[in-house]
């Protein structure tokens, strides 16, 4: 039996925003206790008056943050199995932030065991939560430190100040109706999810493991290409397979099964043709957006037209089109530049000039990132395709007329595939390229639809719910020996 410190190594550390329960297991019950580490008169403790919402009564910021932690831990306690005590130890304090992103929380295991009674797997890195369920027994007993199984932080400031995505505050009712507010039981539930289990200590960075030995996660992390479980692979292989966008995926059988009644049949996807197509013609890996219309069958097909005279002639449709790109978008598929504004203003510029559609291409090296923002007014759909992809589109686009290309664009679903599935029905991990510390990996990819807890930006239409059929969350921990 062995123990170690793993806190070096937060995970989640991007749940980011840029970003009625299901029915419980009758006989499931853990009891989760939250450690209060703010000081007097912060974060927990902070004395500011606040109005009763949602379901929430309490009448100070504190009081109030307390009472959704509790309500989170109640979900999670309602649902898992235990005769150990959970213990979290959580504060409110200033994490990072800018006008547009911010850091929403950050969790993770305190310490991790292995080959302790009641591993299932030897010389196998568990978190403490769980190896206390698998061993029956306090493996920290008497540790007045040790004891504690989770450490999660959650961002103090957040849409407090103007550098912290002001106008974006955490929604403090229980009963989710946060409209563009971030709500903060889903935020909890998220991190109290990477805390129990929902993580690799594994760096998917370099590739080392922790010590020199697997996490109970890399038996079941599988790569695509590689054809290969993490717990088989080089340092170098491990490292590969992180950037391996959607071909790392969860291999584990509880997941796998759960994977049809969870996710929508019908992968998001882009099909490019037309006589201009030339080698641009095809499938194309792509990101999704997390405001507009998600893509469906038949899907939106069209002309695509570049997006090309706007202020720096880079495409960027930060500001409404000229009456030039207007002509070239209406009624067909825009292609915009990533920079200067976000995705929203972007789609909402395009649409107001009568695209049917948008695809935003990368202008950083790396796979097409998920599109994060909210306008609820957009009502085109938008995905994202990565540079290289990109300048192959444009190479297709340069013999277009003002108001035709040759080169049809649709959006819309493979249908053979679950949304956020790879081709062999396992749920797909989380893999851009270039690596995002904190995110990459240890969560479930930005493609799944409906949206999960454990994705690593928050969605609005989260449920409350980490169980079936809403979420795969806890379907992934049985399967690690929750
Ligand atoms: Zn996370």
């Amino acid at each position: 039996m062995k123990k170690s410190k793993f806190l070096g190594a937060l995970i989640g550390a991007a749940f980011s925003a840029t970003l009625a329960l299901s029915a419980m297991q009758a006989q499931a019950a853990a009891t989760i206790v939250i450690l209060n580490m703010n000081a007097a008169g912060e974060g927990f403790n902070d004395p500011t008056p606040a109005a009763p919402v949602g379901g929430n009564p309490g009448t100070t910021l504190g009081q109030q943050r307390l009472n959704a932690f509790q309500a989170a831990a109640d979900i999670w306690g309602a649902t898992l199995t235990s005769s150990q005590t959970i213990t979290i130890r959580a504060s409110f304090e200033p994490l990072t932030c800018t006008a547009s992103s911010a850091v929403l929380g950050s969790a993770g295991a305190w310490n991790i065991w292995r080959d302790f009674a009641g591993a299932g797997k030897p010389n196998t890195w568990y978190p403490q939560a769980l190896a206390n369920k698998l061993s029956g027994t306090n493996l920290s007993a008497g540790d007045p430190v040790d004891g504690q199984d989770i450490r999660a932080r959650f961002n103090s400031r957040l849409g407090l100040f103007a550098d912290c995505l002001p106008g974006s505050p955490f929604y403090l009712g229980l009963d989710n109706n946060h409209g563009p507010l971030i709500d903060l039981v889903s935020v909890l539930l998220h991190e109290f999810g990477h805390g129990l289990g929902f993580q690799t200590f594994t760096s998917g960075a370099t590739g080392a493991q922790f010590d020199g030995r697997p996490s109970i996660w890399d038996h079941y992390i599988y790569d695509d290409t590689a054809n290969m479980l993490w717990v088989n692979m080089t340092d170098a292989q491990r490292a590969t397979s992180s950037l391996n966008t959607g071909k790392l995926t969860w291999s584990g059988a509880g997941v796998t099964a759960k994977v049809p009644e969870v996710l929508s049949l019908g992968t998001p996807a882009l099909t490019i043709s037309g006589p201009a197509a030339g080698t641009a013609a095809g499938p194309y890996n792509i990101g999704t957006a997390s405001f507009g219309p998600p893509l469906s069958s038949p899907g939106v097909s069209g002309t695509l037209m570049p997006v090309v005279d706007t202020g720096t002639s880079t495409g960027l449709a930060c500001t409404p089109l000229s009456a030039a790109n207007a002509l070239a978008v209406n009624g067909r598929i825009a292609l915009v530049d990533r920079g200067t504004c976000t995705f929203a203003v972007k789609a909402k510029n395009v649409q107001n000039a009568g695209a049917i559609g948008v695809i935003v291409v990368n202008n950083a090296v790396g796979s097409a990132p998920g599109l994060g923002g909210a306008d609820p007014t957009v009502t085109i759909p938008a995905i994202s395709v990565s540079l290289a992809d990109g300048n192959l589109l444009k190479a297709a686009l340069s013999k277009r007329t003002r108001t035709s290309s040759g080169v049809t664009a649709l959006l819309g679903v493979n249908a053979g595939q679950y949304a956020g599935a790879d081709t062999a029905g396992r749920a797909r991990l989380f893999a851009p390229n270039p690596f995002q510390s904190g995110s990459s990996v240890s969560h479930f990819d930005t493609i799944a639809f409906p949206n999960l807890i454990m994705e690593p930006a928050i969605n609005g239409d989260l449920l409350h719910s980490v169980v079936l059929p809403t979420d795969l969350t806890f379907e992934l921990l049985k399967d690690i020996g929750w």
